[in-house]
Order: C-alpha cells, then sequence, then structure tokens
C-alpha cells in the first residue's frame, strides 16, 4: 500500500482527492496548510506527495523546495491553478516531478499517480539487468546506475527512463512508447513529464562527463529521444 500525502487547503477538492486515492488503494493523509504538511514529512516517508501550490500560510513553492530537501525519494506532483508556464517551471526547479494544473480531472490525477508508483520491472522481456553504454553502466537489478563506478543520483522515474533508453541505445524511442512503457499504458495528457526527466538526466549525465564517457540523449523533433553513445577517444 502507498502511502500518499495530500496538500490542499480547499476543503472540496481536498476530500474528493482524500476519499478517491482512499478508494484506490492508497494510505492518505491530507493537511490543509504548508506547515502541517512539513511538519508530518518530517515524520513521515510518503511515497508521493499532491502539492497545492495556493497554500494559505507559506508559498507552496517554497513548501516544495523543503519537502524536496528533506524527502529526495518523494515523488512529488504540484497542483497548480495558476496556469502561468512560469509557475510550472519555478516549481519543477523547485524539486517537484511532474504538475497537474487546476481543474484537475480525477481520472488524469488517478492515472498520473499511479504511473508515479508503479516501477518499471529489473527485466523485461529479453532486456539484459546490466547496461553499459559507454562507461555508464545501469544496473537495473538494483536500480543503480553509474559512471566509472561513481554512482548517478536519480529519481525513480529518472532511472527507469534512463534504464529504457540505454537499454536500446542508437535507437529512435518515439515519446509515445517512453510516455507508455515508462509511466503508464493509458498515458493521456500533456507529455512535459517527460521533457522535464529529459532535461534532468541530461544535467546529471553532463555532470559526469568528467569521470568518464557518458552518453547523450538527442532529441528527434517530432518524434521521440535517442540515446548516443559516446565517440571511441582518440588514440
Ligand atoms: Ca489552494
Amino acid at each position: 500500500m502507498s502511502r500518499l500525502l495530500v496538500v490542499e487547503d480547499d476543503e472540496t477538492i481536498g476530500s474528493v482527492l482524500e476519499s478517491s486515492l482512499r478508494a484506490h488503494g492508497h494510505q492518505v493523509a491530507w493537511q490543509r496548510s504548508g506547515r502541517d504538511a512539513l511538519c508530518v514529512a518530517a515524520e513521515t516517508d510518503f511515497d508521493l506527495v499532491l502539492l497545492d501550490l495556493g497554500l494559505p500560510d507559506l508559498d507552496g513553492v517554497e513548501v516544495c523546495r523543503q519537502l524536496r530537501a528533506g524527502n529526495p525519494a518523494t515523488v512529488l506532483v504540484i497542483l497548480t491553478a495558476r496556469t502561468d508556464e512560469m509557475d510550472v517551471v519555478v516549481g519543477l526547479e523547485a524539486g517537484a516531478d511532474d504538475y497537474l494544473t487546476k481543474p484537475v480531472r480525477l481520472a488524469e490525477l488517478l492515472a498520473r499517480v499511479r504511473a508515479h508508483l508503479r516501477r518499471v520491472a529489473p527485466t523485461t522481456s529479453g532486456a539484459q539487468p546490466m547496461l553499459v553504454v559507454g562507461d555508464l553502466l545501469v544496473d537495473t537489478g538494483s536500480r543503480r546506475a553509474s559512471v566509472a563506478g561513481t554512482e548517478m543520483p536519480l529519481r525513480a522515474k529518472e532511472f527507469d527512463l534512463l534504464a529504457r533508453l540505454a537499454a536500446a541505445p542508437e535507437v529512435a524511442i518515439s515519446r509515445e512508447t517512453l510516455m507508455e512503457q515508462v509511466w503508464d499504458e493509458n498515458w493521456f495528457g500533456p507529455t512535459k513529464t517527460l521533457d522535464v526527466h529529459v532535461a534532468a538526466l541530461r544535467r546529471k549525465l553532463a555532470g559526469m562527463a568528467q569521470l568518464g564517457s557518458v552518453p547523450r540523449i538527442t532529441t528527434l523533433r517530432g518524434h521521440g529521444y535517442r540515446l548516443e553513445a559516446p565517440p571511441p577517444e582518440e588514440s
């Protein structure tokens, strides 16, 4: 059973979220303010937090930042009525993994939650548990990625995405395939989440570049992405 934290000051939205998520088998704690949310998150390890950005006491982005700092492994999904793209970007930079804009469609929210809590199976049909591209090693058994022995700190979906790309280096993989296989087979709605995760992976891969030859993720406009092995060293 997954442990979820809902942070929402709106009574109607909060109670709908709480009861629907409970009906889907999750354990749900509901907090109505940023301070209360930070308090319970300091006591309990939640698998996923749904965080409204418009809170009565604290700025939601600041709550997001503090939740992320204290809970590196938790999936953070922000809910925002703010349609301004900048707010979404600021929230993602503050450590959110994903976002939903209000009014939230319940079916979509439940699909996202399910997708975030789902882990890609360690060995999918025929895939090798240990994937090697250049000096990048992706161990799907232990869910660790490393370059020349140094582990890359990755969030759950970043790991899943990297493992999917590394399972087929040099192969073009469509956005639809990645969304289906890494997130959810019934994914609908915007796929900006994918771009956010690719951007995070690129940053982290670039951060490992001094340790060895790391692959890069190439954008294929209108199609998807391709993981490319680094060029061979000049000798
Ligand atoms: Ca609110």
